[in-house]
């Protein structure tokens, strides 16, 4: 029945659209290797690419900042506050089940065994103490300059450097050695937004916009039009977004180095990683969902593969916020109040992919070196790469920025980090994917968890609600 392919077609257009640019962008970016672009023709070739970037991490500071604010204040601070334990509560969970993923199957896959030679081996001797790593992250979550925080990170400031030097003894011709510890900046100001700062400034001033009453009406109309008008861009760009997605795949796929590489260990961390990233996002996820909502998550996830295909495009969770939103709020028609309020959260601190990655990736560094690590160590990896992944801006790679806490916490040589950079582009893909699915399935299982605060509020309104 013609009409109906017509009505599936134009339902479902920009999931064909979507997933039609991936496929050509693989075929199209394999097919252009064998030329052997130059990295300006490359450059120029991903340029439709660079710009759905650039266009979706437009959105995300005035997104953010409105869809938290409106979220924060259409709830009364109850609502908010049981909404808001509930978000941390799975986040936590989620987390903690997508580290203990990692280590496990890290240990089990055992991809670091067999002979180094092929890496240098260099020691480094920068140090940072997990303490200080723990007390930065606090630091980005109060900005001092609120505009400052639109354009980069808190400079962090918490590496030390032990510097050794051989001085002479008073003249004596004797040497000895001095060492004294310097602080030295580990990762300097990271561009793009605080995300983190933003997202407590925005639950605050939300909150206490909401509890104003009539005074605050004005505020709350202005960030809700804002909401809107951004959301409404977002709609026009997702019209642009096969093309872009189709040339950033390409892209990539031109500029690769050769996969001769990937023989050997980084070809088993390969593996074991994409196995983990699989078993977290395919059961692990979509089990809690169905443990809490007896829905299927299946057609819950379905509904979400334009959000996912983006992550896999862009490497960036910031960047898919926009999407994500659209997939949730009009193809599995969740409630607003929730997704302003969780997603923008869940994308800044809660990142399933990155926590799992960085404590696979860690322990596999240690195997590499041949170092046995005892149980006292995996748990510091745990809690360690758990605040690295709050801690990882939702860019593309910023996870490998944020392993060097991770290493430096149980003594890892943080040069190690180039043995994984290879491979690291493709990893980044697939943990940003088990980000947005993280987050996404977040706000579906508070949606339902919240329904009774959400029904009151409505009924606060005298809204007219339909139950299901
Ligand atoms: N690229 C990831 C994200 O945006 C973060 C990471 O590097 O792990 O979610």
């Amino acid at each position: 029945r013609p009409n109906d392919v017509k009505t599936f077609l134009r339902r479902n257009a920009f999931v064909i659209l979507t997933v039609a640019a991936v496929i050509i962008g693989i075929i199209l970016g394999f097919a252009l290797r064998p030329y052997r672009m130059s990295y300006r023709e490359v450059k120029y070739f991903s340029f439709p690419g660079e710009l759905l970037m650039r266009m979706l991490q437009m959105l995300v500071l005035p997104l953010l900042v409105s869809s938290l604010i409106t979220g924060m204040a259409a709830l009364d601070s109850r609502a908010s506050g049981k909404m808001g334990v509930r978000a941390v509560v799975y986040y936590t969970t989620t987390t903690v089940i997508a580290v203990f993923i990692g280590i496990v199957m890290v240990l089990i896959i055992h991809p670091g065994s067999g002979s180094r030679d092929e890496f240098s081996t260099k020691q480094t001797i920068e140090q940072v103490s997990p303490a200080d790593a723990f007390l930065d992250l606090i630091r980005n979550m109060f900005p001092p300059n609120l505009v400052q925080a639109c354009t980069q990170q808190f400079k962090t400031q918490y590496g030390r450097r032990v510097v050794t030097v051989r001085v002479e003894v008073n003249g004596s011709g004797n040497m000895s050695e001095r060492s004294y510890e310097e602080s030295v900046p580990v990762l300097g100001t990271v561009n793009g937004i605080n995300a983190l700062g933003l997202v407590v400034f925005s639950m605050g001033f939300g909150l206490i916009i909401g509890s104003m009453k009539e005074q605050g009406q004005p505020l709350r109309d202005f960030f809700d039009c804002l909401n809107e008008a951004i959301m409404r861009l977002v709609a026009i760009i997702m019209w642009y977004a096969p093309v872009g997605i189709l040339f950033l795949i390409a892209g990539k796929i031109v500029e690769m180095e050769d996969l001769g590489a990937m023989g050997g260990q980084l070809g088993m961390y390969t593996i074991t990683v994409i196995a983990g990233l699989l078993i977290h996002a395919i059961l692990v996820l979509p089990t809690l969902y169905f443990l809490v909502t007896r829905k299927n998550p299946f057609l819950f996830i379905g509904g979400l593969l334009q959000a996912l295909v983006t992550a896999l495009g862009t490497s960036s969770s910031s960047a898919t916020l926009p999407i994500t939103f659209k997939c949730l709020e009009e193809n599995n028609g969740v409630d607003k109040r929730v997704t302003r309020f969780v997603l923008p959260v869940g994308a800044t601190i809660n990142m399933d992919g990155t926590a799992l990655y960085e404590a696979l990736a860690a322990i596999f560094i240690a195997q590499v070196n041949n170092m046995e690590l005892n149980f006292g160590q995996i748990l510091t990896i745990s809690i360690t790469a758990t605040a690295a992944s709050i801690g990882a801006a939702g860019i593309p790679q910023a996870g490998l920025v944020t392993m060097v806490i991770v290493l430096t916490s149980v003594g890892l040589p943080t040069d190690d980090i180039t043995l994984i950079i290879a491979v690291d582009w493709f990893l980044d893909r697939l943990r940003t994917t088990t980000n947005v699915l993280g987050d996404s399935i977040g706000a579906g299982i508070v949606e339902h968890l919240s329904r009774a605060e959400l029904a009151a509020a409505d009924a606060e309104l005298g809204n007219c609600v339909v139950e299901e």
